[in-house]
């Protein structure tokens, strides 16, 4: 090969690829008052959105990681938790 014989390479440009929606995809509500503090929920929860207070108790503490994969409204015993979808 000369110097004048100079191969371009061409690279495709790769397409935009979806970006992951960031932000909490579910918006969850603890019911004190039903909740008899089992920690099923806390111990369960794929992404640690819950967390035990000191009465041993279920609060939210990382509102933002819900996935909305409703494994914790749909197992607590007691039915003392909603999750409502958060729309895209
Ligand atoms: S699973 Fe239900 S009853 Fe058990 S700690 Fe969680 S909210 Fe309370
Ligand atoms: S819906 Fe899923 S991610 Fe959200 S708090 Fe419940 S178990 Fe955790």
């Amino acid at each position: 090969m000369t110097d004048e014989q100079v191969t371009v390479e061409k690279t495709a440009t790769p397409a935009a690829a979806p970006q992951a929606k960031k932000g909490p995809r579910g918006q969850v509500t603890i019911f004190a008052n039903w909740c008899k503090g089992c920690g099923i929920c806390v111990a369960f929860c794929p992404t640690g959105v819950f967390a035990l207070d000191d009465t041993d108790h279920p609060v939210v503490v990382h509102p933002e990681k819900c996935t909305a994969c409703h494994w914790c409204d749909t197992h607590c015993p007691d039915f003392a938790i909603v999750v409502k979808k958060i729309a895209p």
